[in-house]
């Protein structure tokens, strides 16, 4: 891990990957005072309409990964799938705070389950798949299949209810080096957002209750509706592996809730859709804290000032357009990533309702609800 630097405004940050989360933390990170370089390979990407320095590259050339470089006194990153050649000069080359242990493992699930198993986190019962003989020979019931890499909100999954589901994920496993995971009947999804320092402190924020539907997060509610001790025990998991993985900035460790128990579903070093809300709902949000922890800043309160519903708002919930987002706006807090074209499935923004003065989560939810947008 790079020597522990503070980078103090108006340094540039470089970001690697300009989606919505490289954009919020450009504009967290702005509103501090700091510059911003961005590298995407999408000309005017949601961080490049932010940023002061627009590289156009992909992540894997090596020459827009030393412009970057050269542009920055800091490098962070939002997208995981960093090649290991580019990786590796970054890390010789530039100040890349954030380390690597946690993105490589996040790189493949295999890897990723074995890290966190590592370290004493409970992981589904799961097995290596080589081949759709492989899966043949090993399938059971119910069991999903997922490739080991490149998956992302649902893509390269293939659930196993059934025998009948066989023929579908027998062409996954033909493509792909894959991972078969026992299907686990949760009651809830939640996630973990924890911050840690370059000193090794971290600061977690309230555990978020998780709402996906055909692999794309829907609604995240916080704090999530489960017991204090389960919570409690949660968080003390995150941070055993942020600080196994020696993770600087934001990690995010989604699990699955059965009962009193936990299974660790994925980790991601980085800003997290299930972290929106703090952006609103907590005295420092998630991509703000993140910039703190890249940059050696003291790590920001995490705590929260209003419980929350988060609702992401996707290609299809603007057919309409905005207008019906206004009745939302009392108690709403919208935020769009500026992506012109809003594809069936595509993150364009999401809405934080937040829930204080009498006003609960039910109501919240209703309200989301009831606006018809998301129908
Ligand atoms: P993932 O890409 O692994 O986060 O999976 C996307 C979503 O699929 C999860 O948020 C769950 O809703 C569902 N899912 C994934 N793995 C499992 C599993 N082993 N058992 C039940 N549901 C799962």
């Amino acid at each position: 891990m790079s020597a522990v630097k503070t980078i103090l405004p108006p340094a540039v940050i470089g970001i690697i990957g300009g989606g919505q989360l490289g954009r919020m933390m450009a504009l967290a990170a702005k509103a501090m005072g700091y510059r911003i370089a961005s590298l995407d390979p999408q000309p005017g990407c949601p961080c490049a309409q932010i940023a002061d320095i627009e590289i156009i590259g992909d992540y894997g050339d090596s020459s827009a990964i030393e412009s970057l470089a050269r542009a920055s006194d800091v490098i962070t990153y939002e997208f995981e799938n960093i090649n290991a050649d580019a990786l590796q000069w970054l890390e010789k080359n530039a100040h890349l705070p954030q380390g690597s242990l946690a993105l490589k493992a996040s790189q493949s699930r295999l890897a990723e389950k074995a890290a966190v198993a590592r370290l004493g986190a409970p992981v589904p019962r799961h097995l290596r798949i080589s081949g759709a003989e492989d899966l043949e020979k090993k399938v059971f019931f119910p069991s999903i299949l997922k490739t080991d890499s490149g998956g992302y909100d649902g893509k390269g999954q293939a659930a196993l209810k059934t025998p009948a589901d066989l023929p579908a994920a027998l062409d996954l496993a033909r493509g792909a080096e894959c991972v078969l995971e026992e299907w686990v009947p949760f009651d809830k999804e939640i996630s973990v957002i924890v911050a840690r320092a370059q000193d090794g402190k971290t600061a977690a924020f309230p555990v978020a209750e998780n709402i996906h539907e055909n692999g794309i997060l829907r609604r995240t509610i916080a704090p999530a509706r489960i017991s204090e001790s389960l919570g409690a025990r949660a968080v003390e998991c995150a941070e055993r592996i942020a600080a196994g993985l020696e993770v600087v900035g934001i990690l995010a460790v989604e699990m699955f809730v059965i009962g009193n128990d936990f299974f660790i579903n994925e980790i991601a070093p980085r800003p997290h859709n299930s972290g929106h809300f703090t952006m609103d709902a907590c005295a420092t949000g998630q991509f703000e804290q993140h910039v703190r922890a890249v940059c050696a800043l003291p790590l920001g309160d995490p705590s929260r000032l209003a419980p929350a519903v988060m609702a992401n708002i996707l290609g299809e919930h603007l057919s309409r357009g905005l207008e019906p987002f206004l009745p939302l706006l009392g108690r709403g807090k919208l935020h769009l990533y500026g992506k012109a074209e809003a594809r069936r499935g595509r993150k364009m923004g999401h809405l934080n309702m937040l829930c204080d003065g009498g006003h609960t989560i039910d109501d919240a939810m209703r309200s989301l609800d009831e606006s018809g947008i998301w129908n």
